[in-house]
């Protein structure tokens, strides 16, 4: 019963993502400054992204990631899904 285990998203991504704030605080979605001092879940709080999706079950590396607001990071969801919705919407030719 001792199921001690870390998982993919464990050790390594913590050191991308403090690896990632201290190379940069420059969000790659909106290209402004990410501040250093919110409180967690904060809108402008520090994420990293994973730029490249498919990579997203693999070991997150420096290249595939990026800094982004928490904000931006969600928005960037939403706008996929509503690309969708188009593309489901232009097929009705
Ligand atoms: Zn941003």
């Amino acid at each position: 019963m001792a199921a001690k285990h870390q998982g993919r998203s464990g050790r390594p991504w913590a050191r991308i993502k403090a690896r990632w704030k201290a190379t940069s605080r420059i969000c790659y979605l909106c290209g402004h400054w990410i501040p250093a001092d919110v409180p967690p879940n904060h809108p402008l709080e520090y994420t990293v992204d994973h730029i490249d999706p498919r990579s997203k079950g693999g070991p997150p590396t420096m290249e595939n990631t990026a800094p982004a607001h928490r904000r931006c990071n969600s928005r960037k969801g939403v706008k996929a899904l509503a690309e969708l919705e188009l593309l489901k919407t232009s097929r009705a030719w």
